[in-house]
């Protein structure tokens, strides 16, 4: 399985304008019509390239949006995506705007939805003011008109309502031909494609409370980074994290607001640990790992003891609690050979933190570090 690691996609740009295009086949005798094909067919080729080198939604939303407004020359663009809730669309990405001046989640009401199942194709503005159904279903739209938006464009993945694209008036005063509109029609669902499916595979995995990688994921990436490090003779740390007596912090404020800890918790995690390099995972109900690729035990020390300060300073909840965690790592190869012995080992030094007294980190090879 390929990793979701950052790729380096070149920014978008258009290399070319329809005039610097290939000649149409037709030699000498100008042809509008190919050339008008060639153009478009150019544009989506560079477009499909360029969306399929990123894999993460929030980079795909923002080369969408620069896309779209490049190709089409308009001043300004927003991107707004359905909710998780299904019931706003959210403003996720601005450009050429300030994002204060417009607002940043437009209520879906009753019937919007189906309303805008009969637009699929882009409309422009002026199109929906005198529209009826439109203000009573979709009434934060009136909004925008400050921001005097030009053209909508709403988004659909396999006939599913998923976000709307509005964009300003174009840089060069023009109008917006036929053919900007089937380009825009179809620009537009190569990038719905490519969001969504990026949407599904963060879903799968990502654990939904924390948004750290699940455990059958982390353990396949566990697996090939063994082997990477076996074959460039690197070291590789595994943290284990269990959240200190947690079990009262449900049983005084409920299980929501442990939930709602753990959400916190997962983002200290993530903070303390090198993004697209460190691959941070919730292993269990409080429990957490983190594989530390290239580091040896002491790198990873200072990893996890980073872990364990944050946390130990944080306040939870609006009831302020203090939350602090355990910690034990182990080390490949000086401690374990394999994927199994070291998850093994680092749970016994995660067992011996528990046993010391809490709220700190023990390594399976004590000799190396000072154990506080
Ligand atoms: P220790 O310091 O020994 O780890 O004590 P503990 O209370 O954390 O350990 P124990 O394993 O006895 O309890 C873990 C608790 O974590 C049990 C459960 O209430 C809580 N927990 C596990 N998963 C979740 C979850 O998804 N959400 C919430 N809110 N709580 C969870
Ligand atoms: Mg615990
Ligand atoms: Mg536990």
């Amino acid at each position: 399985m390929e990793h979701p690691k950052k790729m380096e996609g070149e920014p978008f740009s258009l290399q070319a304008t329809p005039g610097e295009l290939p000649k149409s086949i037709s030699g000498n005798i100008p042809d509008p019509e190919q050339d008008r094909k060639t153009y478009n067919l150019f544009i989506l080729y560079q477009a499909s390239r360029a969306l399929s080198a990123v894999l993460e939604v929030e980079e795909l939303l923002e080369l969408s949006l620069d896309m779209t407004t490049e190709v089409m020359n308009t001043a300004w663009g927003l991107f707004y995506l359905m909710s998780e809730e299904q019931d706003a669309l959210e403003l996720r990405k601005s450009k050429g705007i300030d994002a204060k001046t417009i607002p940043s989640s437009l209520h879906l009401a009753e019937g919007m939805v189906d309303w805008a199942k009969g637009k699929m194709e882009p409309f422009s503005f002026d199109e929906l003011i005198p529209e009826m159904p439109f203000s009573r279903s979709f009434p934060d739209l009136r909004n925008l008109t400050q921001a005097n938006p030009y053209f909508l464009i709403p988004i659909f993945h396999q006939l599913r309502f998923i976000g709307l694209i509005v964009l300003g008036r174009r840089l060069d005063g023009g109008v917006f031909t036929e053919n900007d509109l089937e380009l825009l029609s179809t620009l537009v669902s190569l990038s719905a494609n490519a969001i969504m499916n990026a949407h599904l595979y963060e879903l799968a995995i990502l654990d939904g409370t924390t948004k750290l990688f699940v455990v059958r994921y982390f353990r396949q990436r566990m697996r090939e980074e063994i082997k990477r490090a076996s074959r460039y003779t690197q070291p590789l740390t595994l943290l284990m994290l269990d959240l200190d007596l947690f079990k009262l912090v449900n049983d005084t404020y409920g299980h929501p607001s442990g939930d709602k800890v753990l959400a916190d918790v997962g983002a200290i995690v993530r903070k303390c640990t090198r993004e697209y390099v460190d691959i941070p995972c919730r292993y269990g109900g409080e429990e957490f790992a983190v594989l530390l690729p290239e580091t040896d035990t002491e790198g990873g020390y200072h990893v996890a003891e980073r872990i364990r300060k944050m946390i130990d300073k944080t306040r939870f909840l609006k009831e302020n609690i203090r939350i602090t965690i355990s910690a034990g790592l182990a080390s490949y190869p000086t401690d374990a050979d394999t994927d199994e012995e070291l998850v093994e080992r680092a749970d016994l030094a995660l067992y011996e933190a528990k046993r010391l007294g809490r709220n700190r980190v023990v390594a399976h090879d004590q000799s190396a570090i000072h154990i506080i």
